[in-house]
């Protein structure tokens, strides 16, 4: 039904224009698999080898997984939760082909108002565009001095598209109104709070980045508290909208996609100004869960981008090259919360703990602090004194410990051993045990012993 409203010769011609690889290739890393066809990791279903194939000068697509399949509209529907409507005035908007409606009267006329995916995400753009102005006005005083301070100037600000939200209640809701939205456009975009009396804007007095997709739509702002007046809490986001999930969105993921896919690494870093910092320093691949811990749909989205592929590849130890499986490498400060975090990642798949390193700078600092410290060069090199995530689990468990007596020795064992043992790879948990062994100046029989044990009461 919803297919009638838009010229079936216009369907057809954006059917026709629509590039499949590239269209594809912003959601997964595709090689080559023989004449006129590519294989990926299959992003509707969770898989280890590739199933997922297209074939780019037919316009199709097939997993041979999970069995769907079709064509650039049904691609475009499916990954992006997109109605058939919604699906073909993106790719209209992105391949430059004017659309005609048919409204159930059976006239035509150009309907002006996309769906509403396009209206949200013109209204996030008009945000944007209207908070980056802000910055440069006197009442921004307080959030260039907040960048300054942390060693951004204009030009950084810009490349990030930083902004700020003024104080008011009504100075952005004022100017999309002013621009054709309704009240309901702008609840839905998560753009304003709802009061006693109708809607005010969201945010105010606060430093905003914009949050992107992977193909560089802004979708959301995250919001960090600037002025002593503001009770509110100290980082505030996008509500869940229908363009913004916190469960998959990644901050920097649109100016990191490249570099994920070509290193085959990802740096996960806390906030946006790490990922400023990162970025800035030279790490392109850092990216930040915003609002809430990186977790399973990050691990998915993260994955598929790296083109992670090779099942045997989380067998190998400690390698000093960057694994064909590719690398997440987690930046937790030093403190209590980053670590557990960090043990926390245990629960996910342990194949995809097999690929997790964990970079702690010593004293402490986040990206931010050390570049503002030490400069570029110490961010990259925070980067490569990365540790396993199973290695810095296990020292973890031991480091409060007096390993010189033999009484601190058997504590970090039985403190240690459970960890060891809840590490589910055969072939690993072995030679993690031999390592205990040597980290705790401990015979090899006897931590093995201890962690069989522990493995058998878990
Ligand atoms: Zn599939």
């Amino acid at each position: 039904m919803a297919q009638g409203l838009i010229r079936r010769s216009d369907v057809d011609l954006v059917r026709e224009r629509s590039r499949l690889d590239e269209v594809v290739s912003e959601h997964v890393t595709l090689r080559s698999a023989g004449i006129g066809s590519m294989k990926g990791l299959c992003p509707f279903h969770d898989e280890k080898t590739p199933s997922f194939n297209i074939r780019p000068q037919l316009g199709h697509w097939h997993c041979f997984g999970c069995g769907e399949g079709g064509d650039v509209i049904s691609f475009v529907q499916k990954v992006s939760h997109l109605s058939f409507v919604e699906a073909v005035e993106m790719l209209a908007g992105r391949y430059g082909v004017q659309l005609h409606y048919e409204d159930s009267a059976g006239g035509k006329g150009d309907r002006p108002d996309f769906g509403t995916r396009r209206r949200l995400i013109d209204a996030h753009a008009i945000a944007e565009e209207y908070f980056r102005e802000q910055l440069r006005g006197p009442a921004a005083e307080v959030g260039r001095r907040f960048l300054t301070e942390r060693g951004f100037d204009q030009d950084a600000a810009d490349h990030f598209g930083v902004g700020f939200a003024p104080e008011g209640w009504d100075s952005l809701t004022g100017v999309l109104r002013s621009r054709g939205f309704t009240e309901a456009e702008l609840t839905a975009s998560g753009l304003v709070s709802q009061g006693q009396r109708g809607v005010y804007d969201r945010f105010r007095g606060r430093l905003v980045w914009p949050i992107r997709d992977i193909t560089g739509n802004t979708i959301g702002f995250g919001a960090r508290r600037l002025l002593e007046s503001d009770k509110g809490p100290k980082y505030l986001n996008t509500p869940e909208t229908a363009i913004y999930h916190k469960s998959s969105v990644l901050y920097g993921l649109d100016i990191a996609r490249k570099a994920i896919s070509s290193q085959h690494r990802v740096v996960v870093v806390e906030g946006y100004t790490d990922v400023m910092a990162a970025h800035l320093a030279g790490v392109t691949t850092a990216v930040a869960s915003c609002g809430t811990a990186f977790g399973a749909e990050h691990v998915k989205i993260v994955r598929r981008v790296m083109g992670d592929s090779n099942p045997s590849a989380g067998l190998r130890l400690n390698t000093d090259g960057r694994g064909l499986a590719g690398e997440v490498v987690f930046t937790f400060d030093g403190d209590a919360a980053g670590q557990k975090a960090a043990l926390r990642a245990f629960e996910e798949d342990q194949r995809f703990v097999a690929q997790t390193y964990v970079a702690v700078e010593a004293s402490g600092m986040d990206p931010c602090e050390l570049r503002i410290a030490q400069g570029d060069q110490a961010v990259r090199d925070l980067i490569e004194t990365r540790r396993p995530l199973f290695e810095f689990a296990i020292r973890t468990a031991i480091s409060q410990v007096d390993l010189d007596t033999v009484e601190g020795q058997v504590t970090a064992l039985r403190m240690a051993a459970p960890v060891v043992a809840r590490i589910r790879d055969r072939a690993m948990r072995p030679e993690y045990a031999r390592r205990l062994s040597g980290w705790l100046g401990m015979d090899e029989a006897t931590v093995l012993r201890a962690v069989h044990d522990a493995a058998r009461s878990q």
